[in-house]
């Protein structure tokens, strides 16, 4: 059996909560962890349709792209759009899961996706990214007691660093210490001076952290006073949201704006910066205009994404930089059928479904 706790560590494990921006909303916004799920639909929005898929399909479980509740709810009536999708959820039997900027950021991703059908090589991410809080935790032990604390501090979370796990520094030295007569050391002797061998362990984790790895760092070392160290560190960016990218053949304006057509099956919008052939581009699927200067920064002559406001498109591309607006549904949606293949690979016994909406309904244009 599957739960819907259990689709939360799914979800964390390929969009980390860490990823999102502090603004952001995501998890778990309607239902109880410990429901079963066997089905489930992944979706852009949490549109009427979209449960209504839930409901014809028997689905327990609503994933989607964009959150549910950004402000508290006062009341839960039929007056607005979100009060309807949470009652009507709540009724179902239905849980909802938000998984939004952390989705965008993350490795094969939203904004991975739209940069592999743009046919963008040397993709690199760039652009606005989340601050995290790290702490390092430095613990001292006897040589035979390392494997087991690193083990036990690493499952509990700690040693994180990008794609590696179980990241550890070990450097060795010697321990002093008196012990008390009431005192019971595991090594040395009771009212006189010890020294011991011991290695100094150190590993980073999230702040959020430390309380499960400082108990599980307690119940694996032999001591009976473990000596430990917390160490602020300075917080540090998290994968950013944008991703930069080559066309192989570089293309003049509007033959780029054709292939982004295709590409995205939609009709974009574009403003030309520059009337010379576009090599790099940045990508943000979304309502991501304000992101245009930092694609700038990096030697970007395009930037594509969802939703571009007058003012923004006027600025940009006298900057240089020709602005594609492809439409919000049309830069994410391919991210999510992403979302609901990793889904798959990682929960098997989930039926997992992609709710595409007709062309004018349920948030897709026509
Ligand atoms: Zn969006």
């Amino acid at each position: 059996m599957t739960s819907v706790a259990e689709v939360l560590c799914a979800v964390e494990q390929i969009a980390p909560t860490r990823f999102a921006f502090s603004s952001d909303k995501v998890g778990l916004h309607v239902g109880d962890p410990n429901a079963e799920v066997k089905s489930a639909i992944v979706s852009l929005d949490h549109s009427a349709g979209a449960v209504h898929a839930c409901q014809t399909k028997g689905a327990s479980l609503l994933l989607t792209h964009h959150p549910l509740i950004w402000e508290p709810l006062r009341t839960l009536t039929d007056a607005s759009h979100v009060e309807r999708v949470v009652a009507n959820l709540l009724r179902s039997d239905i849980a909802h899961i938000a998984a939004h900027t952390n989705w965008d950021c993350a490795k094969d991703g939203v904004n991975d996706t739209l940069a592999e059908r743009l046919g963008l090589v040397d993709v690199t991410p760039f652009g606005t990214a989340a601050t995290v809080e790290w702490r390092k935790i430095v613990v001292f032990a006897p040589e035979s007691a390392v494997e087991k604390l690193i083990d036990a501090m690493a499952d509990a979370g700690a040693g994180i660093i990008g794609d590696y796990r179980r990241c550890a520094f070990q450097s060795s030295g010697t321990g002093s210490f008196v012990a008390l007569a009431d005192a019971k050391p595991r090594v040395g002797l009771p009212n006189a001076r010890n020294d011991v061998l011991e290695v100094r362990i150190e590993m980073e984790l999230l702040a959020n952290s430390v309380t499960r790895v400082v108990a599980a760092m307690r119940g694996a070392h032999p001591y009976e006073e473990p000596a430990f160290d917390l160490l602020v560190v300075a917080p540090k960016p998290a994968m950013p949201i944008g991703r930069k990218g080559r066309l192989s053949t570089p293309l003049m304006p509007g033959e780029f704006q054709r292939h982004i057509d295709r590409a995205l099956g939609t009709r974009s919008l574009a403003w030309v910066g520059s009337d010379q052939p576009i090599e790099w581009v940045g990508a943000v699927g979304g309502a991501a205009d304000d992101e245009w200067r930092k694609a700038l920064d990096d030697g970007c002559q395009a930037f594509v994404t969802g939703e571009v406001k007058q003012h923004v498109a006027l600025e940009a591309s006298e900057f240089g930089v020709t602005m594609f607006s492809a439409g919000h549904y049309a830069t994410e949606h391919p991210g999510l059928v992403t979302l609901a293949s990793r889904m798959r690979e990682r929960l098997p016994d989930v039926a997992w479904h992609v709710y595409e909406p007709e062309p004018g309904r349920d948030g897709r244009p026509l």
